[in-house]
């Protein structure tokens, strides 16, 4: 089996430096367990902030030690008749070829016409971040101007696309031309390119001239900053990240117009997505027939090979993903 190990901790932006890749053998199966061959991984931001040595909602990953993250196997030996041979299982043991298990903490696939690493993006984790922020967290009203960052992500195209569905009118800022060009195909009523927009306040001012009443962040920074300009009164964000912040090497400076949180009476709540498991069923059930339905499109990168898993990673942070970004083993 083959695995990827945290050689170093990163400072600033990952390189391909502090990942090793290293051979291992697997133990043969007891009683209870099975084998995995992992077929999909996922490469998510967060990941960068569990390779920081600091105590956060989920415990940092170990120099020497494989990395974790969502994945999706096939059972190829069993000793479990929960999960005979064949089927397909979701886990947090990505970022190696294969794991034994004893069935602790996996989730048996359901069979469906969904292609399996639709859970890993659209039916998965991100999806639900989507649904979950801008349910649970943001309230969505119909009436709602909603601006997402990261807007072309695997989480923000999903969001984007529900405050559509629900009525609202939706601003997105993305990275590049390419990425505005096929949010707009999407429905997303005005989409700005930071990279080429000088100034960001004026920009959400000039698409959004009624006001943001709903922030979906996942930028932080410059970002904030423009979004509360643009805040109307009585206006929610949902935190859900701050992804220009996570390779910095300094603290970060605040935005420096908190005080309009006051002044607009707004509410800021930042979330995590696992806080709202309990609601995977309702959100599956909902993105199911939206995408059955036909009402949602989404987009992934896949980079081929387990090795290619920390230069997807990284890319991340360059932007270089339409949608899910994922590794096909
Ligand atoms: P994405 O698919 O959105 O990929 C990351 C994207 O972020 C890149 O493609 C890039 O797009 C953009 N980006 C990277 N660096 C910067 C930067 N410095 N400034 C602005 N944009 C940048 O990832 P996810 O959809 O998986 O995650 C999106 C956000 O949601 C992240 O902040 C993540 O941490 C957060 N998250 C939070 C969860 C929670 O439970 N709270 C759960 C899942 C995700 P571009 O080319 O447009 O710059």
């Amino acid at each position: 089996s083959t695995e990827i190990q945290l050689k170093s901790r990163p400072a600033g932006i990952p390189t391909t430096d502090d990942f090793e890749t290293v051979t291992i053998s697997l133990n043969e199966i007891s009683e209870g367990d099975i084998l995995v061959k992992n077929l999909w991984m996922s490469v998510d931001p967060y990941m960068r902030g569990r390779m920081i040595d600091r105590e956060s909602y989920i415990p940092p990953f170990q120099v020497g030690k494989a990395l974790e993250g969502g994945a999706i196997g096939e059972v190829i030996e069993s000793k479990n008749p929960a999960f005979p041979v064949g089927s397909h299982v979701s886990s947090m043991m990505g970022w190696r070829s294969h794991f034994v298990s004893n069935g602790e903490g996996l989730t048996l696939l359901p069979r469906t016409e969904l292609p399996l690493q639709s859970f890993l993006g659209i039916m998965g984790m991100p999806g639900m971040t989507a649904w979950a922020g801008l349910f649970r967290v943001a309230e969505l009203k119909p009436t709602d101007t909603v601006f997402v960052s990261a807007a072309s992500g695997a989480v923000g195209s999903v969001a984007c696309q529900i405050a559509k569905m629900h009525g609202c009118k939706v601003i997105g800022s993305v990275g590049s031309d390419e990425k505005a060009s096929l949010l707009k195909e999407l429905g997303v009523d005005a989409v700005i390119n930071y990279k080429t927009t000088e100034n960001l306040s004026q920009a959400l001012a000039e698409v959004a001239p009624e006001g943001i009443d709903v922030y979906f962040e996942n930028v932080g920074g410059e970002h904030l900053e423009a979004a509360l300009n643009n805040m109307n009164q009585n206006g929610r964000i949902a935190v859900c990240g701050l992804i220009s912040q996570y390779n910095a090497t300094e603290p970060q400076p605040g935005p420096s117009n908190l005080s309009l949180i006051i002044i607009k009476r707004l509410k800021m709540q930042g979330f995590i997505v696992f806080d709202h498991w309990d609601h995977y069923g309702e959100f599956a059930k909902q993105m199911g027939s939206w995408i059955a339905e036909d009402k949602i499109k989404w987009e992934e990168t896949v980079y081929k090979g387990l090795e290619q898993a920390p230069d997807a990673f990284i890319g991340l942070f360059e932007g270089k993903n339409k949608g899910k970004m994922l590794v096909k083993l």
